[in-house]
């Protein structure tokens, strides 16, 4: 483990921000500061949550970094000025950072019940029969925010964020859009465990009310599909771009959802011996139908189009030039 700091992280933080500010940088001019959850009600859920989150950066070894030598990591939930649902991550005086925007928090709890209770029949015959909406609703807010931060945690671990990231100058206009997908994956990875095998699978059997292992096992699978999709189609939401180039930075909504549910039936077949027949009969795109019910009927129209733009040669070419740049990223090579 990384020594200690002299400096706690909640100064840091305050430190790095300040400085920012007196530069005048654009980038994290709209952040106005820490939320001090610490003084909140123990119960409360922003408090709930950074304890948790902090809780898990403090168990971050060596061994679940594949090595990478990182600073010890902090989380913070943050006040901002333009009501932008971000989450961001950096290093900082000796920390390094992870931060989500209180709106995205504010969000995911939003669109967490609301999703429970937009399909309440669902939840309550399949999902968990004997739990209550607002606990179930927790257990995908938790899903969500997993997704969020272990993405952004996995940017640091997989060295995107260095001056030099691995295999930039073979990659060259795909990296970014690539390193995006690349964190999904190792982010996924690093939350499965958790959930299925670890200190999340109590959780979600407290939450869900459910102590059989095998509905709890597909109980937790379709709350992460779900959670993740609603997360894509909430980061998505009105501003799909149709026809998807290498010049942006993110991926289009379709391409990284179908990455999303290709790395959890990897995980699945590879590491969790669970079934996969998911992946081929109905399931998802029942899910991705409530999770794009949460939002305007038109991001349903946009996918469309987008969907037949991706099938198009011009989109072929675009997944194929994704495809090898993930690969490259996982693997170190490129196939012929
Ligand atoms: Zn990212």
């Amino acid at each position: 483990m990384p020594e200690t700091p002299k400096i706690p992280p909640e100064a840091a933080f305050e430190r790095f921000l300040h400085e920012k500010h007196e530069r005048g940088e654009k980038k994290y001019e709209h952040i106005s500061g820490r939320i001090a959850v610490e003084n909140l009600p123990s119960d409360h859920l922003y408090r709930w949550i950074a304890e948790w989150m902090n809780l898990q950066l403090s168990d971050v070894g060596v061994t679940s970094t594949g090595g990478v030598a990182l600073p010890p990591l902090h989380f913070e939930l943050v006040r901002v000025n333009n009501g932008i649902a971000a989450a961001h991550t950096f290093e900082a005086v000796e920390w390094g950072f992870i931060v989500m925007t209180q709106p995205m928090f504010d969000e995911m709890l939003r669109l967490s019940r609301l999703v429970v209770s937009q399909n309440a029949a669902f939840f309550s015959l399949q999902i968990a029969p004997s739990a209550d909406a607002e606990k179930t609703a927790r257990l995908l807010l938790l899903m969500q925010f997993c997704f969020v931060s272990a993405h952004e945690y996995s940017h640091l671990v997989r060295q995107h964020l260095e001056d030099h990231p691995p295999h930039a100058d073979v990659l060259g206009a795909v990296l970014s859009q690539a390193q995006e997908i690349d964190a999904d994956g190792y982010g996924i990875y690093h939350d499965l465990p958790y959930f299925f095998s670890g200190a999340g699978r109590p959780l979600a059997s407290r939450l869900l009310n459910t102590s059989s292992s095998k509905s709890l096992d597909s109980s937790i699978l379709s709350c992460f599909l779900l959670a993740g999709m609603i997360q894509f189609c909430a980061r998505w939401a009105g501003k799909i771009q149709i026809e998807s180039d290498l010049s942006t930075e993110h991926p289009p909504l379709p391409l990284r959802i179908n990455y999303m549910t290709l790395f959890v039936e990897m995980w699945c077949r590879e590491v969790g011996e669970l079934p996969t027949t998911w992946m081929t009969d109905g399931t998802l795109r029942n899910y991705f139908s409530a999770a794009a019910g949460l939002f305007q009927p038109e991001m349903k129209t946009a996918w469309d189009q987008q969907i037949a733009w991706l099938k198009s040669p011009n989109g072929e070419n675009y997944c194929a030039e994704i495809r090898k740049g993930i690969d490259r990223l996982r693997t170190g090579t490129i196939e012929p």
